[in-house]
């Protein structure tokens, strides 16, 4: 089928409420057509027009198995000829379902119990904190409730869990953060510690704020803490040394519940099967969604551990059924794809893969940059790697945000067919490639990354933008 790409991006135009887009400048035209995305395969996208991208982001950090995996297709075809719907109310089920489960309750860190399932990472953190309250509900602890969250984090866009994201701009204008989410400061060392403070010293002092925060707030208030082990849409930031360490005594310390959102770390990105491997997290609950389909069907999942499920089985004859379920909750073909998906996960050890060409992303990408004038930072673990421009790098002072730097270097990037990510939160480029991405691409993303900063670099010079 070809694809008209004039009536097609009219009709964009006219009907499609697109997020995260100006839409005055994109009703305007100044934004340029809509971007057809036509095909996929492998680490790279196509559109409408012919162009090919090499996708260095993923999708939004979800297609780890890359495109066009036929035999995903194939089971998500399967299921619908076979039963193409029903609910899981009621212990009704489907066989693909109940082997996901298990097999999640298997591969999560800490011990876990049960799985709900949702669509959306947002609307698992929905429930999560739906599960906080209902625990401690049935603990008889009805003040416990509050729920904190980092500065920069990042947890989605509904109503609860984009008040526990952690950046204004999710907040301003519809009426958020909603009360009883709190939020504390974030694990950034770069821009966060003192002069002269170690990663470790500066973790101690985080987990003192948070320490302050719980004691300030009443500990018989506060229930959860949720974070993510690698902060990401906040601007892909691996926490400093003994981080987790220090934040999980203070949590323990008063009977906080930790929620690993795991959105973007389970199923391999940074080089173990979770980020709680990796960091040591022992988390009470545990949210996936984007790996575990690798964005082939929307499915995610609220993971619960024994300590809570315990509770609430527990209080089963007191308050009757578990009053919390969507029609989609346990879609059959978005088992079905999850299946599939953690076959190639597992079969091609795709956290193994994680390991070892991310550390040879990492090393590229701190040879390219490091070095460079406008470069502040270069960080990232496994799969996940960020830049960070700064107009000065001995002070540490940003670019004029009006200068646009991040996106013009995502925008140079992608004019040379690389797909890597402006981040919101300052002026970062952020890299998320899938997981089956080799060493050779690694080559490519880096080199392509490499020309689009310098392109940038020499344009600042050219309009006498002071670099220090
Ligand atoms: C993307 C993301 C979410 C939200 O998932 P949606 O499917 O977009 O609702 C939640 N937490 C983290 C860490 C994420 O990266």
């Amino acid at each position: 089928m070809t694809i008209d790409v004039a009536a097609i991006g009219a009709l964009d135009r006219a009907s499609v409420l697109h997020p995260f887009t100006q839409l005055k400048d994109f009703a305007s035209g100044k934004l340029g057509a809509p971007t057809i995305v036509e095909t996929g395969k492998g680490i790279r996208i196509q559109d409408a027009t012919g162009r090919s991208y090499i996708d260095g982001f993923a999708g939004l950090y979800c297609v780890n198995i890359g495109y066009g995996r036929t035999e995903v297709a194939e089971a998500i075809s399967r299921q619908a000829h076979r039963l193409a719907y029903y609910h899981s109310y009621a212990a009704h089920t489907t066989d693909e379902l109940a082997i996901l489960s298990d097999r999640l309750v298997r591969m999560a860190p800490g011990q876990m119990s049960k799985v709900f399932y949702g669509m959306s990472g947002s609307d698992a953190n929905e429930t999560q904190a739906k599960l906080v309250w209902y625990y401690n509900n049935l603990r008889g602890q009805p003040r416990k409730k509050k729920i904190i969250s980092r500065l920069r984090g990042y947890h989605g866009c509904s109503v609860v869990s984009g008040s526990m994201t952690g950046m204004s701009f999710y907040h301003d204008h519809m009426d958020l953060p909603f009360p009883g989410i709190l939020h504390t400061g974030a694990p950034h060392h770069y821009w966060g510690a003192q002069a002269g403070e170690t990663e470790i010293e500066f973790s101690k002092r985080l987990a003192d704020e948070l320490e302050g925060l719980i004691l300030s707030e009443g500990p018989e208030t506060v229930g959860a803490f949720i974070g993510e082990p690698v902060l990401g849409t906040g601007g892909i930031t691996p926490p400093p040394e003994g981080y987790w360490h220090e934040i999980q005594l203070v949590l323990r310390k008063y009977d906080v519940l930790l929620i690993a959102d795991e959105v973007i770390t389970g199923f391999g990105r940074v080089g173990t099967p979770f980020g709680s491997h990796l960091y040591g997290i022992e988390p009470d609950l545990i949210t996936v969604a984007k790996g575990l389909t690798s964005g082939y069907f929307p499915l995610s999942a609220a993971i619960v551990g024994e300590k809570v499920y315990k509770v609430l089985e527990d209080g089963a004859d007191r308050v009757g059924a578990f009053s919390h379920g969507y029609t989609y909750s346990g879609h059959p073909i978005g088992a079905a794809a999850a299946n599939a998906v953690l076959d190639i996960v597992e079969r091609e050890d795709l956290a193994g893969k994680a390991r070892d060409v991310g550390g040879y992303f990492q090393d590229r990408l701190k040879a390219a940059f490091a070095q460079l004038p406008i470069v502040g930072e270069v960080r990232g673990v496994g799969m996940l790697g960020a830049l960070e421009f700064v107009a000065d790098r001995a002070a540490k002072t940003r670019f004029d945000a009006g200068l646009k730097v991040g996106a013009r270097i995502s925008k140079a990037a992608r004019d040379r067919g690389l797909i890597a990510r402006a981040m919101p939160h300052g002026d970062i480029l952020g890299f998320a490639p899938p997981l089956v991405t080799t060493k050779d691409e690694i080559d490519e993303i880096v080199g392509i990354a490499e020309q689009a900063v310098r392109q940038v670099m020499d344009e600042l010079a050219r309009e006498k933008v002071k670099l220090a």
